[in-house]
């Protein structure tokens, strides 16, 4: 029987240090500013958006939403990052993605000044990530690792298995336990026998978007099992593991929701900090 990792008690565990980091910041007369961007009106993207910006506030933080019509040229959402790359009262800047479809998104990011770039999707955050340099992670991943950091599982010389292999998560988060030094593979869609795989994990990620594809027969007895995924199903919103019969063999698992989720939210404030932190100098 697993014990269930809260990421809910973890966020708000880290929330209280970003409150102080923020405060800190205040006193040198720097309020730490997250500006998010939002092309066209999909409510959900709103709904994300407005959120992460009252998360900065409710920590002392200052937020801005820029909304832009669905019809904006690329070149008009350019100029506005370029604005707020300039803008010295902005520390962090978060585009919502995806944009509407006559925009191209990656060149889009790549006019994000890397260090405000607090998704970490910016090719200079991508590339200093893979080479093991300091660089802003992203969210998703760093929530993950923090997760796993969580149960005091020693990561060195583990087997890791991170099932997915987006930019966004798998990739990134396989990264990042190389880095921990586990012995890391990545499955994704034309892995030819998945379970064969996660039976040898470990430490298992799955960052897929398919509802309950792990089950509690494909998990090593005592493994740390990592839920990013987020579906819905008949009303309610479900993990890439099945929770049910998972748990019972694992060692710790993560609900959805209440595991990933929250964490990730905090990451993008611990982010934000870290950006004031590096463009105003450490004290
Ligand atoms: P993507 O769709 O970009 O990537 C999914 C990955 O899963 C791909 O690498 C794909 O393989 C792989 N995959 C798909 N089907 C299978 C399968 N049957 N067996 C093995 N691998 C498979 O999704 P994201 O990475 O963006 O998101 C993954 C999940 O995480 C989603 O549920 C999403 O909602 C959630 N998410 C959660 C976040 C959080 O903060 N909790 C944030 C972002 C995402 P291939 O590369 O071959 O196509």
């Amino acid at each position: 029987m697993s014990q269930i990792i809260d990421g809910k008690a973890i966020a708000t565990k880290l929330r209280a240090d970003c409150s102080e980091r923020a405060r800190a910041l205040i006193e040198r007369g720097i309020t730490p500013k997250l500006d998010v961007i939002i092309v066209g009106d999909d409510p959900a993207s709103h709904q994300y958006v407005n959120s992460r910006a009252s998360d900065c506030r409710a920590i002392g933080m200052d937020s801005t939403v820029h909304t832009l019509p669905e019809q904006t040229e690329q070149v008009e959402l350019i100029e506005l990052i370029e604005r707020l790359n300039a803008d010295s009262s902005v520390h962090g800047i978060l585009l919502q993605i995806p944009l509407p479809k006559h925009m191209d998104s990656d060149e889009v990011i790549s006019h994000i000044s890397w260090d405000k770039d607090v998704d970490g999707f910016h090719l200079m955050n991508v590339g200093a990530l893979v080479s093991g340099r300091a660089a802003i992670a992203p969210c998703t991943p760093s929530s993950i690792m923090e997760l796993i950091k969580s149960t005091g599982v020693q990561i060195a010389g583990k087997n890791a298995v991170v099932v997915g292999r987006s930019n966004v998560v798998g990739r990134p988060a396989a990264m990042m336990l190389l880095h921990e030094n586990a012995t890391v593979t990545i499955c994704h869609s034309r892995t030819a026998d998945l379970a064969a795989h996660t039976k040898n994990a470990d430490i298992l990620v799955a960052a897929v978007g398919v509802p309950h594809l792990v089950k509690g027969d494909m998990i090593k007895p005592g493994a740390v099992v990592i839920d990013a995924g987020i579906n819905r199903r008949d009303g309610k919103t479900v993990g890439d593991v099945e929770f049910e019969t998972v748990k019972e063999v694992a060692g710790y698992i993560t609900p959805v929701p209440g595991g990933v989720g929250p964490v990730t939210r905090t990451i993008l404030l611990m982010n934000t900090l870290e950006a004031a932190e590096r463009i105003h100098g450490r004290k």
